[in-house]
Parts: structure tokens; C-alpha cells; sequence
């Protein structure tokens, strides 16, 4: 079946999406043409704000609306714990327990060596520059329990150990091989609260 070309290209546009094949694609397009046209001009709208409204914040590279955001840019939280997370998102999911009241800087993803995404492919270096910058007494390493987040853990806790810095990670109350961003509240503020020095 050949479809009108505009709806061809919404439903490859769709199939982009994570977990959208090409079937669940469609069924997004033929219900948006049952749709108010408002509906589909907001969403067109927000989609074309998306990418003016969010920036990255230069200090914590967070996703933000100002820079720096409102996490960095705040007094009150406490300037000497810094947690190291792997993904914009996991910063949100942190946030939620709110427990942790320290500053943070997202990596931008995790070393993967059978992948070849080495030291240089993740914001390492903007990390220890802000080290250096921020020069807090702790390290919180949020990352993953997985394989890549426990090696990233390690080359993190060798680089920044010399420099006298204490280095945390969370506690082992989330299940192995788990993502951060799947953590229920309780079980990520707990493994917050009982994070062990490595
Ligand atoms: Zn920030």
C-alpha cells in the first residue's frame, strides 16, 4: 500500500523513536489525523521549541532552561559532594528521593571497551576540570551497577584519588545490572544514604 508522502515521512520520523517500529509508527499517524488540529499544532510547537528551550548547563551538563541551572546555581545546596551520574536522566530520578542536596556532573555515558567508547569518548575531562574548579571533599559515583558503570567507577576513584578526595558510590541496595533510572525513590535514597568510600 502506497501511502500520501506526508504521512510516509511522519511514520519514518516515528519509527526513529525508541521502541516505535514501523506498525506502532502508523498507529501514531492515523490517530493524529482523528485528532484536533490543536492537538497536533502543540505538539508541533513543542517539538519546535524543544531544541531552543533546553541547553545543556555548562557546569554540570544537566539538561536545563537557563545556564547555569538552578541546581548549580543554588547557595544552598551543599558545595563539597559532588555525584558523578552517567545520564542527564538519572539526575531527575535523584533528585526525586530528595535526600541528596549536593551538586552534580553528568558524563554523558559510561567507558564500554568492547564498544570502543574509551575515557576520551565521555566527559572525563570536564569532570576533573571541575574537580579542580569546585574542589569538593567527596565524589559520589552514581553510575550504574552494570559492568561499564563499575569500570568507569574505577578509572574515576584512580584518577581523582591522588588528590586526596573522598570517593563514594551508592550502596549495593540496587539490584545488579540495573539502571538508575528504573530505581524506585526509597531503594535509590537508601542507596544513597548508605554509599560506601571506596
Ligand atoms: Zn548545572
Amino acid at each position: 500500500m502506497r501511502l500520501p508522502s506526508p504521512l510516509e515521512r511522519l511514520i519514518s520520523l516515528f519509527s526513529r523513536l525508541p521502541s516505535v517500529g514501523p506498525k506502532t509508527a502508523e498507529r501514531y499517524v492515523f490517530y493524529l489525523l482523528k485528532q484536533k488540529p490543536e492537538l497536533i499544532e502543540d505538539l508541533a510547537n513543542a517539538l519546535h521549541e524543544l531544541p531552543k528551550k533546553i541547553i545543556t548547563c555548562d557546569l554540570c551538563n544537566g539538561l536545563t532552561e537557563t545556564n547555569p541551572c538552578a541546581i548549580c546555581k543554588d547557595k544552598e545546596r551543599d558545595q563539597t559532594i559532588l555525584c558523578v551520574i552517567a545520564d542527564e536522566r538519572d539526575l531527575f530520578v535523584l533528585e526525586d528521593t530528595n535526600i541528596y542536596k549536593g551538586l552534580y556532573f553528568v558524563l554523558g555515558g559510561t567507558i564500554n571497551t568492547l564498544d570502543s567508547i574509551g575515557p576520551d569518548k565521555i566527559n572525563i575531562k570536564g569532570l576533573v576540570a571541575r574537580v579542580k574548579q569546585l574542589k569538593p571533599k567527596e565524589v559520589i559515583l552514581g553510575l550504574n551497577p552494570t559492568l561499564d558503570g563499575e569500570t568507569t567507577s574505577l578509572y574515576i576513584s584512580k584518577l581523582l584519588k591522588p588528590a586526596g578526595i573522598k570517593i563514594t558510590r551508592l550502596a549495593k541496595g540496587l539490584p545488579s545490572g540495573a539502571n538508575i533510572e528504573y530505581a524506585d525513590s526509597l531503594t535509590l535514597g537508601h542507596a544513597l544514604k548508605f554509599r560506601n568510600e571506596i
